[in-house]
């Protein structure tokens, strides 16, 4: 490893470069990072001038007093960077969260590849009979099977159609109409921990799309890993 005189987090240390599977072709894997619990205790103590009380107990009860008492600038000098390989119907929820830096593969640029969700079969759900957004029950498994393998084959055609165009001399830019929103995209998404908190209380709430939920969940796994204390101190607050 090489020699840093940043401050590091051992657990953020481990989860670098661990690719976490979601769904049809999910992934998540956090690329880069910057600051440690103790980066937003020392922050914080600036306000008072103050650097006595620097064990890591002081540190854990600052972080959840601070978090507590909606003290939240410390938390902006963390940062986490993710690669995130997600459907598009997902990103147009994810993009949404706009204080977070991003940069997205180019089908412009590149060809989309042949990456597309799908729910698995017991991952079917009904429309909600009391909230318009929300999905309700899993379908019986007959209808489900049925639902995937629609699912499966308009995304087959969709992507035949767009070779086909491509095929015929159509730009990228323009062969690329014809895709659905289940083709995957990737991004580097870059976020302070204030705003990633943010983003888990409306993405892991139960409101919140099951499939985004899903990304949430191995995004907040990872920060409970790499700051604990901060985990603890946004857990104890919800
Ligand atoms: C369950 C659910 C359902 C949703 N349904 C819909 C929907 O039907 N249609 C739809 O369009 N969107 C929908 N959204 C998206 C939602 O409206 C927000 O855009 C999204 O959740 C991002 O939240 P945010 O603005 O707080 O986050 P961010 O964009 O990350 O902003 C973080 C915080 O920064 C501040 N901020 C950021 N930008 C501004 C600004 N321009 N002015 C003032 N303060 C700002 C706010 O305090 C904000 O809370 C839904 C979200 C959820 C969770």
């Amino acid at each position: 490893m090489n020699e840093t005189a940043r401050p590091i987090s051992d657990g953020a240390e481990k989860e670098l470069g661990l690719v976490y599977k979601l769904h049809t072709h999910g992934e998540v894997e956090l690329v880069d990072y910057l600051g440690t619990d103790s980066s937003i205790a020392s922050a914080a103590r600036t306000s008072y001038q103050k650097s006595e009380g620097k064990t890591e107990e002081a540190d854990r009860k600052l972080i959840k007093r601070l978090w507590h008492d909606r003290h939240t600038s410390p938390f902006e000098m963390v940062n986490l960077t993710f690669r995130i390989r997600l459907p598009i119907f997902v990103m147009r929820q994810h993009v949404r969260h706009r204080t977070a830096s991003l940069n997205e593969w180019s089908f412009r640029y590149t060809k989309c590849p042949e990456l597309f969700y799908a729910p698995s079969e017991d991952n079917v759900r009904t429309q909600s009979a009391t909230n318009k957004q929300m999905s309700g029950d899993a379908l019986p498994a007959d209808t489900a099977l049925k639902a995937k393998n629609i699912i499966e084959a308009t995304n087959k055609k969709a992507y035949a159609t767009y070779q086909e165009l491509l095929d015929i001399g159509v730009s990228r830019e323009q062969a690329r109409v014809v895709l659905p929103v289940s083709a995957y995209t990737q991004i580097v998404w870059s976020i302070d921990m204030r705003n990633l908190l943010h983003y888990f209380s409306l993405r892991l709430a139960e409101d919140a799309q099951p499939e985004i939920q899903d990304y949430a969940r191995i995004m907040a796994s990872i920060v409970q890993k790499g700051w604990p204390m901060i985990w603890e101190a946004y857990s104890a607050s919800k």
